[in-house]
């Protein structure tokens, strides 16, 4: 745990008792703060008490002492409406922050010697991947690295600081909207595609919240910026116009200089010298175009931190993955399956769609606003989509016309329908692929839970076609 000292004293309200405000009480308790909790949920409050937790009803408190109202990344800070403890504390000049800020408020006060190395990462996608992959390259080149934030592990459970360690953190758009002093050595911006805008208004609101992760750097500090879409492109170049130190990675064109990945080839010709680094299709758990966008940025970071372009190539290819992200679960007559939980959005699909060629799709849950028409063009890879979910009409009203659906209603009879048509058709390697461009919780807890369920599902149709394979 890292205890947050500068609030030593002091009255801090926290709202939001999730994983990251039960870490952010813990960690204020530590350094000798008045902690005052609270979460509207009465589930979450009983959860807190039975960690240990005191609460204290924010509703009825005199908010006359408070210095900071931390929030958790979940709660709506402007839209669709700003929660009412957002507003009160606006009213009141009362500071706003996250658990990043407390981090950074913390990192702030040691003699700059012993400060840490930080990066983060960010993007509608790619987040969790390029993150972990950091930290496997860092790990694998012997540095003392810590790995968490919106993955994993919240950022105050993390090890304490020390002053060669380095705090690889990956930050959502919410958790970003909450940071004020955040302060990194190098930050990395994925890509940007539309999503999350009931939370932000806005795609200029959106995109202002990511551009955050760039605050406060100064010129030695490296701002890596994935270059595939319009709108990072735009932020690109808004943050050369103010001198940044930063290094584009594109993963459709050969850049004039940056990072590049040409037909899975890794490009380095930053300093306008090309050299070709690495066959990227070495790294079996970087497969995909957008995976190798993740792997440019890595190596980017990487480098910037010191590690030798040698070592970074082989910690690329010892990648172990992560799950839920297009991560291979088994395979029956022929038939692999597909595991892509954690395409919560379109765009995350299209990334799954286009690196298979016969896939017998599962689709649905909780729709996004943003629809799925973005897909359209891949959809000559889908021979058939099996719709689960509170989307299974608007995704077949969607699909009409374009690819043959089955409303399914569950992921069981989705992935059993799915896998006597993959088998029945056989065409040449079928995938069977759950890659929902939904979130999850209309019929799951989230999108781990969703993951698991079709994990064990297939490995049930496994043993089943099992025993009527012929010895
Ligand atoms: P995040 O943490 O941003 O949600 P993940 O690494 O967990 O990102 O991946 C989420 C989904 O997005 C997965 O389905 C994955 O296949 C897809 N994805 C991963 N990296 C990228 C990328 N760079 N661009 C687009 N989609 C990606």
């Amino acid at each position: 745990m890292i205890p947050v000292t500068h609030f030593q004293g002091r009255d801090v309200a926290v709202f939001g008792l999730g994983r990251t405000g039960l870490a952010a009480v813990r960690a204020l308790e530590a350094g000798g703060a008045r902690v005052r909790a609270w979460d509207d949920n009465p589930a979450a409050r009983t959860a807190a008490e039975e960690a240990g937790i005191g609460l204290t009803n924010l509703d009825n408190h005199d908010w006359r002492s408070l210095t900071a109202l931390v929030l958790s990344p979940g709660v709506p800070l402007r839209y669709p409406e700003p929660h009412r403890f957002v507003t009160r504390a606006e009213e009141m000049d009362i500071p706003v922050i996250g658990d990043m800020e407390l981090l950074a408020i913390q990192l702030a006060s040691l003699p700059e010697d012993q400060r840490p190395k930080l990066v983060g990462i960010t993007g509608t996608n790619g987040k969790s991947t390029t993150t972990a992959l950091i930290g496997h390259i860092l790990n694998k080149a012997g540095r003392d690295v810590r790995v968490g934030g919106n993955i994993g592990i919240g950022v105050l459970d993390l090890a304490p600081p020390r002053s060669n360690a380095v705090y690889v953190l990956e930050l959502s758009s919410y958790q970003l909207d909450l940071v004020e002093s955040l302060k990194l050595d190098v930050a990395v911006l994925l890509n940007i595609t539309p999503d999350h805008l009931d939370r932000h208004g806005s795609m200029a609101n959106y995109t202002a919240a990511k551009m955050r992760i760039f605050n406060n750097q100064d010129v030695r500090a490296t701002a890596i910026v994935g270059m595939d879409d319009l709108t990072t492109q735009s932020c690109a170049m808004t943050l050369r116009r103010q001198g940044r130190n930063v290094v584009p990675v594109a993963t459709n064109m050969a850049l004039g200089r940056g990072v590049s990945v040409v037909a899975g080839r890794l490009f380095d010709n930053r300093s306008g010298r090309t050299e070709r680094l690495a066959d990227l299709r070495n790294a079996v758990a970087l497969h995909g175009r957008h995976n190798h966008q993740n792997a440019g940025a890595a190596y980017a970071a990487c480098l910037a931190l010191g590690v030798n372009p040698g070592q970074i190539i082989d910690a690329l290819n010892s990648f172990p993955g992560l799950a839920h992200r297009m991560e291979y679960v088994g395979s029956a007559a022929g038939v692999r399956f597909i595991n892509d939980s954690k395409a919560t959005n379109a765009t995350a699909t299209e990334q799954a769609l286009a690196a298979f060629r016969n896939v017998y799709w599962i689709a649905g849950g909780r729709p996004k606003s943003e629809g799925i028409d973005s897909l359209d063009p891949l959809l000559g890879n889908v021979r058939r989509a099996y719709l689960i979910g509170e989307a299974q009409e608007p995704f077949s009203e969607a699909l009409t016309g374009k690819v043959p659906t089955l409303s399914c209603a569950t992921l069981r009879r989705a992935l059993a329908e799915a896998f006597n048509d993959a088998v029945q058709a056989g065409d040449p390697d079928p995938v069977v692929m759950l890659s929902p461009a939904c979130a999850s919780f209309d019929q799951f807890t989230d999108f781990e839970a969703r993951g698991n369920a079709f994990r064990s599902l297939v490995e049930g149709v496994v043993r089943e076609a099992d025993l009527y394979t012929p010895a």
